[in-house]
């Protein structure tokens, strides 16, 4: 099979440009266009340039339609408006479309779900094998300590730049949590405490978020019972391993069924 030609959406942003380099450096995938929005003052450069692997010959465009339609799969960590609307193109393009932005809403999800009916999209707040595969530990954990006896809180950190909160991986793991406990996590989370909260409600599943530097992503969940605390916990030392979880996702999605799928469904957890 000839090499899948990869759109990377969101080209000039931190991801971007890691997937840029990581597509470049993968075999049996290669850079089939790069996009940005409207007004972006990369619009126009060459995305190998930008990404600093030498010049690949893809120039950054701000017409994601034609560049669609030549590609066999669309990367994209960008933000949840051009992802709703990327979906809708991959759908009519009919190709692969791996979403990483997280923040999406539930209107978004929805949309996204639409997309699923001509799209074969893979949507996971985290692409890492290794946060996946926690995840799976989270849920035995959570369905095999009580709740009566067992407080489950998700804490994570990330860099100063990031505009969203909790970040998609603390929800993922919060709902892997909520899985195990066959829950739902929007009946129980606690998103916010300030003041005078009162007790810790029963059952709940907490969120704590920092904020700061260049932290690229700290993730642990604690399991607090009286007397003990297991806390399960990933360190994302380095981009790569969205970038490299992105395009397994993309070539697992080649030639399947459209339908939106997860990244425990690509690894087979
Ligand atoms: P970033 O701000 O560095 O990059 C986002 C890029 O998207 C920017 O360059 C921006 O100009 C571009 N963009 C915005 N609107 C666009 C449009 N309409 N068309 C084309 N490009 C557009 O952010 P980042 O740190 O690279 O993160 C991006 C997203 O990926 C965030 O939602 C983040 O939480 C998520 N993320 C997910 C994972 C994962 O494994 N799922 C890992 C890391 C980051």
């Amino acid at each position: 099979m000839s090499d899948m030609g990869l759109v990377v959406v969101g080209a000039a942003g931190r991801m971007g440009r890691t997937l840029i380099r990581a597509i470049h450096d993968t075999p049996g995938v290669r850079l089939a266009g790069a996009v940005e929005r409207r007004g972006a003052g990369e619009i126009g450069t060459d995305a190998g340039e930008l990404a600093g692997v030498g010049r690949l010959g893809v120039a950054i465009s701000d017409d994601p339609l034609p560049v669609f339609a030549r590609a066999d799969g669309v990367l994209d960590f960008t933000v949840p408006a051009a992802t709703v609307e990327f979906a809708g193109y991959a759908a009519q393009a009919r190709i692969v479309h791996v979403i990483g932005t997280t923040g999406c809403t539930a209107e978004d999800d929805a949309r996204i779900q639409t997309a699923a009916r001509h799209a074969t999209i893979v949507k996971s707040g985290n692409m890492s094998l290794g946060v996946n595969l926690l995840a799976a530990l989270v849920e035995q954990a959570a369905r095999a300590l009580a709740p009566e006896d067992f407080d489950i809180e998700v804490l994570e950190m990330h860099h100063r730049h990031k505009i969203d909160a909790p970040s998609g991986t603390a929800l993922l793991l919060g709902k892997a949590a909520a899985a195990g406990r066959q829950i739902a996590l929007e009946e129980k989370s606690v998103r916010q405490r300030d003041g005078v909260t009162g007790p810790r409600p029963q059952g709940a599943i907490g969120f704590a978020t920092l904020r700061g530097g260049s932290v690229i992503g700290e993730h642990s969940v604690v399991l607090a019972g009286a007397g003990e605390r297991l806390v399960l916990s990933h360190h994302a030392e380095d981009r790569s391993l969205f970038a490299s979880g992105a395009i397994k996702a993309a070539l697992w999605g080649r030639g399947r069924k459209p339908g939106l799928y997860s990244m425990r469904d690509v690894l087979g957890f």
